[in-house]
């Protein structure tokens, strides 16, 4: 394994750290949550996205024929570390830069890729996936949202659920059922709808962060245009399995900051009258944080290396998913051990230490723990898929 970049990537760096000197987001991120806290965070990253765009800087993986810049893994990787090092948003907002529109390069037809991909690279059109329902979640096969053909479009009834950003969306993916006589995987088709058709209610959800990022979809006799159909009728299984795949390899993100930050903490705040940080046994618990991390780092690296040799995806997705949403949920439980009576003062009250970020974050943990497969189907993944144990 060769740990260091190639002098044209290091190039590639120098050129977009100087690009990202003169266009600094208007300040530092939190990076407490996927979901942005209030509608302000919201635009706060749209506008910073934007602003990404307008250099040319979003989707820098995807081909240049879809307006990417067509980078491979390394430099991708390069264009990560630089926004996280001046404490970038995320570069991307909503679901298009990761979801559709890599699905729709596989799937689209050449006028729904002419006409969805170049706005979601700019940010002018934003996007949410539309999966979950009430009765369906890790069995999302069994959805009952349903859409009938009349005349050139189809009409859509039902409800989504846990539908994340789409108060702030333009268009949904959604899956629907349209032959409720075959076989669940079977008679499900795949729509791209108009967020402001006629007949749609979007209800916000408010989570125990206090966020209002998820969303109940309610759809009522909504007209969808058939030529907004992704894949052929009643293959939309095959084509949410293309997006499914797109979401599970981004997620389960790093939680290397998470351990540096920890040791501030610990730094600053009193135990038993000292610092917590002079007690053997906080600094022995954050040096296990510390050594999973670093597991879960070079399991990343080992994904890494199996891309670089153009082998396909290992199980390492499903393990740094599991593994990294769980080490962060007990690095935040940690965190209100410390924190002990602190940990109770809320985001952004007065006294509240770190602004209460801590609170917020241990708050938003779980929520990891459940997103894009939860983490007791990953445990079925590995133990069936990886280990070849029987089924339970
Ligand atoms: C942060 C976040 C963002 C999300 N964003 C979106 C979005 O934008 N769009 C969207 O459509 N959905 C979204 N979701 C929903 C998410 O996909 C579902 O919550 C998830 O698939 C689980 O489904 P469920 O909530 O219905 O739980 P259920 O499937 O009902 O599961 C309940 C419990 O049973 C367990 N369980 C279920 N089946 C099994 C099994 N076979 N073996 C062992 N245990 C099992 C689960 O692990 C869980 O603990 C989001 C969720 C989160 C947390």
């Amino acid at each position: 394994m060769d740990f260091n970049f190639t002098p044209e990537d290091e190039k590639f760096r120098a050129e977009f750290r100087a690009w990202l000197d003169q266009n600094r987001p208007e300040r530092e991120d939190d990076d407490l949550d996927f979901f942005a806290e209030d509608e302000g965070e919201w635009n706060r990253r749209v506008k910073w996205f934007k602003k990404l765009a307008s250099g040319g800087w979003t989707c820098v993986d995807w081909p240049k024929e879809y307006g990417g810049r067509g980078f491979g893994i390394l430099r991708t990787i390069v264009y990560h570390q630089e926004l996280a090092r001046v404490r970038a948003p995320l570069p991307f907002i909503g679901s298009g830069v990761s979801l559709i529109g890599p699905t729709l390069m596989h799937w689209g037809t050449e006028e729904q890729k002419k006409r969805y991909i170049p706005k979601v690279l700019t940010g002018e059109e934003i996007w949410c996936q539309g999966y979950s329902e009430p009765g369906s979640g890790s069995d999302l096969a069994s959805l009952q949202t349903r859409a009938v053909e009349d005349g050139d479009d189809f009409v859509v009834n039902g409800q989504k659920v846990w539908t994340s950003n789409a108060q702030f969306s333009d268009w949904i993916f959604l899956l629907v059922r349209t032959d409720p006589a075959a076989p669940k995987h079977k008679g499900i088709s795949y729509l791209l709808v108009d967020m402001r058709s006629p007949g749609i209610t979007v209800r916000p959800l408010v989570q125990m962060t206090g966020a209002r990022g998820f969303n109940e979809v309610f759809f009522e006799d909504v007209r969808v245009p058939k030529k907004n159909i992704v894949g052929n009728l009643n293959q939309g299984w095959q084509v949410a399995l293309t997006t499914l795949m797109f979401e599970r390899n981004g997620a389960g993100g790093g939680t290397g900051g998470q351990v540096h930050e920890l040791v501030k903490l610990a730094q600053k705040v009193e135990r038993n009258g000292r610092k917590a940080w002079d007690d053997a046994g906080v600094r022995q618990r954050v040096a296990e944080f510390y050594c999973e991390q670093q597991a879960l780092k070079y399991t990343g690296f080992r994904q890494l290396t199996r891309r670089l040799k153009g082998l396909p995806p290992g199980p390492e997705g499903s393990i740094m998913k599991l593994c990294g949403t769980e080490l962060n949920l007990r690095i935040q439980m940690f965190a209100m051990e410390l924190l002990g009576a602190y940990s109770q003062v809320e985001h952004h009250a007065p006294y509240a230490i770190d602004k209460g970020n801590w609170l917020f974050k241990m708050l938003a943990a779980r929520g990891g723990t459940i997103a894009a497969g939860t983490n007791q189907i990953q445990h079925n993944i590995i133990g069936e898929r990886v280990l070849g144990l029987p089924k339970g």
